[in-house]
């Protein structure tokens, strides 16, 4: 969700839920590959250190198909992992996904661990065949972690302010900048910061894409909640030439979802099916990167527990996510290969 919605429903559950979060430790799942500090499982929600030490663990445990870099550092300074996964001879240009840009979405850093795990663990012959996926789990570590340990529906990130702390980091992004659906108050959840880029984990990113030798062929943006599908423009209610085959991919990916899981998505233009909202991660890798195919996926539910929404769906809503992405990847596989840069 991209802000406000459920707010006053979530509250009662917040405080709650991270004092448990917190002081729980989680339950690693025995396996043969598990290496020491890995806790990583998908019944509970997982604070930053171990989804970094499940990172560690599957570069260690697959080093044949898995890369970790750290591509910056948040404002507070906290690491900006990324890992790829994939052969390093795969031919087919790469899928990205960023999740947690927001920090109160828990939903979207537990599937982005479990496609990881999905990719390699449980590598199916024919999923992803040729294609790297790069996942950046937690692009917003400092809010990640504040909504554990002080403000679970903790949204921006923690960079200071004279008033209020946090910048809206799906609204830094630099296209359209600062217009509709961002506000110039500090204090407000759509502050969008002093300027395109102006904060460290967007800026990082933006390097990390700009220095790629192959462009990729999509953009995930993971965000929750609401069930969407969406693809630009988001700046406003403006279609791109070619938003049908954004949106007949789009419809492919829910199809696949509902005729496998019975869970409904909507597909559509995101300005349009929500709200205009500037300086997003999904116009961005638009019009600058000029990425074909980029989506924001808002996960699951629609509202009953929104941004609360309890650990028993992390499996059943990863697994929305997996086919989401093996989806993408087969119908972007049948139509033309994306040139590259
Ligand atoms: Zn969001």
């Amino acid at each position: 969700m991209k802000f406000g919605k459920g707010l006053r429903s979530a509250l009662g559950l917040a405080v709650t839920m991270a004092a448990v979060a917190a002081i729980a430790p989680a339950t690693a799942a025995p396996s043969s590959k598990q290496t020491t500090g890995n806790r990583m499982e998908w019944t509970t929600y997982h604070p930053l250190a171990d989804i970094y030490g499940y990172m560690d663990h599957v570069a260690a445990a697959y080093p044949s198909i898995a890369r970790e870099t750290v591509i910056g550092k948040s404002v507070e300074g906290r690491p900006l992992k990324t890992i790829t996964i994939g052969d390093p001879a795969d031919k087919k240009p790469g899928i990205v996904l960023v999740c947690g840009q927001h920090g109160r979405e828990w939903i979207s850093p537990a599937t982005c661990t479990y496609l990881m795990s999905y990719i390699t663990e449980g590598r199916r012959a024919s999923a992803l065949k040729d294609r790297t996926v790069t996942i950046v789990p937690v692009a917003n570590p400092d809010g990640y972690e504040y909504t554990f340990q002080y403000d679970r529906l903790w949204r921006k990130n923690r960079r200071k302010g004279p008033r209020c702390a946090g910048v809206d980091l799906n609204r830094n992004w630099g296209y359209k900048w600062g217009g509709k659906g961002t506000s110039r108050n500090m204090c407000q959840e759509t502050y969008p910061g002093t300027k395109a880029f102006s904060e460290p984990e967007t800026a990082a990113l933006k390097n990390y894409f700009e220095t790629l030798k192959t462009k990729p062929a999509a953009v995930l943006d993971i965000h929750s909640y609401g069930q969407y599908i969406l693809y630009p423009w988001g700046y406003d209610k403006v279609l791109s030439p070619d938003y049908k085959e954004m949106d007949r991919v789009g419809r492919l990916m829910a199809d696949k979802i509902k005729k496998e899981f019975q869970t409904e998505y909507s597909v559509g233009n995101s300005a349009i099916l929500l709200y205009p909202a500037a300086g997003g991660l999904d116009d961005y890798a638009k019009a600058k990167l000029r990425v074909k195919y980029t989506y924001t996926l808002e996960l699951g539910d629609t509202g009953k527990y929104g941004f609360n929404l309890p650990s028993r769906y992390i499996v059943p809503t990863s697994k929305e996510l997996v086919a989401a992405v093996t989806t993408l990847d087969e119908a972007i596989s049948t139509t033309q290969a994306s040139p590259q840069r």
